[in-house]
């Protein structure tokens, strides 16, 4: 490896770190100071800072990079496996250090997010991890966000370390099944990785329990565990996806799971596909995650909404719209009656907007215009909701439904 600057090392390693989903920033489109006639101010290629939202619901600024690039393992889908012809760089713990703390004394960043290619072996990359954190917290005081990626077969006295400096941990299942997983990733193992997801839980929930009793118990992981599943790597479908993040949900208390569209890297192993898959489908599984966590749907109601054939959740439609078309026998709902459950299952009405109509109609039998204000839209509502002056007899029932719901397709430029 020739020597490089710590400069070169961050813009190899903030690259290579931008494949991880699990802390990902909303795009944007590339702009900086340096193009165009005029200059300008700041830029959005700014290498290395992604947003997260921390426990408490902030969107925070994390430092996003890896310590090193080069691994042992092959991964097929992976920029960093090692028969890949990348650069590659590797910080050490000191300089990791160095570049978050100027970076937060700057006020660019309120945290680290690190992960690593696995280096000698997993127990090694993982003290190296440890080492940047205890650092950061026993020698320099560092109060902000630490997320550190957990390496599953590396000792679980270690994961235990990681706990107590890191606010958030996570360990990558990498794909929905258990055979994707050996075809593409052969020197992984579902089994050792779940072990080390259960682990973290046990020790998460030991260490919450000693929390409340003593109030001097450390701290561990205190914004818990996460994962991250490509995307159209293998051939799962959906409704495999879906399948899948509930039974980690349920087994592992996870606070998230990310969904990450497969990208093709450059020089890829014949076994990829050559094609990502549309963004769009990324964004279905994160809105019908989000209907799993917070608004009352099992997996099998999210199945329901997947096409039968393809076992994949429709594009043109968000995932609650497929749903209630399906049960149109259900709708439309009283918005003056039916139970809060049952309102967060009609298409276009959001949590905040349910908890204002619950709110406004102890007060008052609402119309529709009343709805209309608590509410974003009240185009895609009136098929599914009874008010006080508008009952839709045969709106729901219409064959053209699905079509006069279903937004405009806009014309993609050619050149954009
Ligand atoms: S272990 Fe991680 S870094 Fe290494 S090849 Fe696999 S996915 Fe990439």
């Amino acid at each position: 490896m020739s020597i490089l600057s710590v400069a070169q090392k961050l813009e190899i390693l903030a690259d290579a770190a931008k494949y991880d989903a699990s802390c990902a920033s909303s795009g944007t489109k590339r702009r900086d100071s340096l193009s165009g006639r005029k200059g300008g101010l700041g830029s959005t290629e700014g290498m290395g800072i992604c947003h997260a939202y921390a426990p408490d619901g902030r969107c925070i600024s994390l430092l996003k990079i890896l310590l090193t690039n080069s691994c042992i393992f092959d991964c097929h889908y992976c920029i960093n496996r090692q028969s890949s012809n990348v650069r590659r760089a590797r910080f050490t713990v000191q300089e990791i250090v160095a570049l978050t703390l100027n970076f937060y004394r700057r006020n660019y960043i309120e945290g680290l997010f690190l992960s690593s290619g696995i280096i000698r072996s997993p127990d090694y990359t993982m003290e190296q991890l440890i080492e940047v954190a205890r650092t950061l917290r026993e020698e320099h005081d560092f109060r902000g966000y630490i997320h550190l990626k957990t390496i599953p077969d590396a000792d679980v006295e270690l994961a235990h370390q990681a706990g107590l400096y890191a606010d958030r941990l996570s360990i990558n299942v990498e794909l929905p099944t258990e055979q994707g997983l050996e075809r593409l990733a052969p020197e992984k193992n579902g089994a050792r990785i779940e072990g080390a997801m259960k682990d973290l839980r046990m020790a998460i929930e030991d260490m919450g329990d000693a929390r409340k009793r003593y109030r001097h118990a450390p701290r561990f992981a205190p914004a818990g565990q996460s994962t991250q599943m490509i995307v159209g790597a293998d051939g799962s479908d959906d409704r495999t996806i879906l399948r899948r993040a509930r039974s980690l949900y349920d087994k592992h208390a996870l606070r998230r799971v990310y969904y990450s569209a497969f990208s093709p890297i450059p020089s890829p192993s014949s076994v990829l596909p050559l094609k990502r898959p549309p963004l769009l489908r990324e964004h279905r599984l994160y809105q019908s995650d989000w209907m799993m966590r917070f608004y009352g749907f099992s997996v099998r109601d999210l199945e329901q909404a997947t096409d039968p054939e393809t076992g994949h959740l429709p594009l043109d439609i968000d995932p609650k719209l497929a749903w209630a078309l399906r049960h149109r026998e259900i709708f439309p709902v009283d918005v003056n009656k039916v139970a809060r459950e049952m309102l967060l299952r009609v298409p276009g009405l959001g949590v905040r907007a349910v908890d204002r109509i619950v709110a406004s109609r102890r007060e008052r039998r609402l119309k529709l215009a009343d709805v209309a204000r608590l509410t974003n839209s009240i185009a895609k509502l009136r098929p599914f909701l009874i008010a006080s002056d508008w009952r839709p007899l045969h709106l729901i029932d219409s064959v053209d439904l699905q079509r006069r719901l279903t937004p405009a397709a806009t014309q993609l430029e050619l050149f954009a």
